[in-house]
């Protein structure tokens, strides 16, 4: 048996990947994660205006639900059950919910779990200003960035031992010998930070940038401190634009010594920020900034910080990718003190949606939901996080994926 306790639908087709593309039938199967917390209120309001798209662009989606986070253990006695990780491996494509992850002990976030056994190495969040939305820039509709975060290195690959543990004490030790002095009551974290795994996330920012229009890619990193892994990322990413797009790339001093700032119709320019410098300059020089693509910490905190930028958690949209396979996500996490209220804005679950429908190669489906939000939110029928900053008609989770998809109709 494929699966141990989860069928898979009988209607609908599975999208197959050959030759490096995806195949993608016009019923595909899709596996979803309702997730925890608020999971329960976005993902099925999100699944309903995506049902609609769907049916408006002559396609269908045929759902097939598999577990993780709480659901799972109450199922399987595990928060992350191989037949969900099975499921998504065969059928390539799917959306979650939010997972919560205990903070300090217990289990490993699903969530890089998920990223790193599927190897889905590219973490990428577009931002964007949807008219209507309060944001506390003075031009937030300068806000047009795509960040590509690295998925699967960095402290976040979940090499770490703590303090007095045999391979704390070991690790100490060894590093003693090569003169590096640490404090024996220290918790130790590792930091890798590859060439291939750091080329491939660059490769894709840039085919990405080429494919779509857009202007430059930036290399954010902290290379002044940590040399040699943030230092190498940014070496490591102006190498793939010179070696594999160099017709296409130009670097931001070439842009200077041989284009005069008079930036080519045809090419992108390549340029780096250290990170911190990063931060304001999204602040003060927004229009600027396009695609952008960083280590998976600098990804992390950046992805919260631009969302922030345009009205926050609420309408930020995420996926994660790798070789033919994505899983959908927004950014925000499961909000506990919310869950089950019917409260909370499913926008970010909703564009990720379209973000899934993009990579299905639903352009237009995509579009009509992208569209359908806009129309929704700036004839002011908001949940309670735009409300509280703007007013307006204050609606629950499930009366704004409706409007959605009222207003989809008339599109
Ligand atoms: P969070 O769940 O994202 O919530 C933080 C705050 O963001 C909320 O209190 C709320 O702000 C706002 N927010 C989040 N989602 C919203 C939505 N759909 N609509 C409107 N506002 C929304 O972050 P957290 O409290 O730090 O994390 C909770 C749990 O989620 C943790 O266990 C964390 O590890 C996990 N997490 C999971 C993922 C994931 O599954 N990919 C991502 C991040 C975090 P106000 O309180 O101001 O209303």
């Amino acid at each position: 048996m494929r699966f141990e306790k989860i069928s898979p639908p009988e209607e609908g087709k599975k999208i197959e990947y050959k030759n490096g593309k995806l195949i993608v039938p016009d019923n595909p199967i899709i596996p979803y994660i309702v997730g925890d917390g608020i999971g329960r209120d976005v993902v099925p309001a999100a699944l309903d205006v995506l049902n609609a798209a769907a049916e408006k662009i002559g396609k269908e989606v045929v759902w097939f639900r598999i577990y993780a986070g709480e659901d799972a253990y109450k199922m399987y006695g595990t928060y992350l059950p191989e037949d969900t990780l099975n499921a998504i491996r065969e059928y390539r494509v799917a959306i979650k919910g939010p997972l919560t992850t205990p903070v300090g002990g217990g289990y490993r976030s699903l969530n890089v779990t998920i990223r790193q056994t599927l190897d889905l190495y590219a973490c990428v969040r577009p931002v964007y200003y949807i008219d209507g939305v309060p944001s506390p820039l003075k031009n937030p509709e300068n806000v047009d960035i795509v960040i590509f975060r690295e998925n699967t290195e960095d402290v976040y690959a979940g090499i770490e031992w703590p303090k007095g543990s045999k391979e704390a004490i070991s690790i100490i030790e060894f590093l003693s010998k090569m003169g590096a002095k640490i404090r024996e009551d220290s918790g130790i974290g590792i930091k890798p930070i590859s060439e291939y795994a750091t080329k491939r996330l660059v490769r894709l920012a840039i085919k990405y940038a080429i494919e779509n229009g857009r202007k430059s890619v930036t290399l954010v990193h902290k290379g002044n401190i940590m040399k040699y892994t943030e230092g190498a990322f940014r070496d490591w990413g102006y190498e793939v634009a010179k070696e594999e797009f160099p017709e296409l790339t130009i670097t931001e001093d070439e842009l200077w010594e041989k284009y005069n700032g008079n930036q080519p119709e045809d090419k992108i320019v390549i340029k780096d920020r250290i990170a911190d410098n990063m931060f304001q300059q999204l602040l003060t020089r927004t229009a600027e900034y396009d695609v952008l693509a960083m280590p998976n910490l600098n990804g992390d905190y950046m992805s919260d910080f631009a969302a922030g930028l345009v009205g926050g958690l609420g309408i930020a949209p995420g996926s994660n990718i790798g070789d033919g396979m994505g899983v959908f996500e927004p950014v925000h996490g499961s909000a506990p003190k919310y869950a089950g209220q019917n409260k909370v804005n499913p926008t970010a679950e909703i564009l990720s949606g379209a973000l899934m429908f993009e990579f299905l190669g639903w352009k237009d489906g995509a579009e009509l939901i992208k569209k359908a939000i806009e129309v929704t939110i700036k004839s002011r029928i908001v949940t309670y996080d735009i409300h509280r900053h703007v007013g307006g008609k204050l609606v629950g989770t499930k009366e704004f994926a409706l409007a959605v998809i009222e207003n989809m109709q008339s599109l």
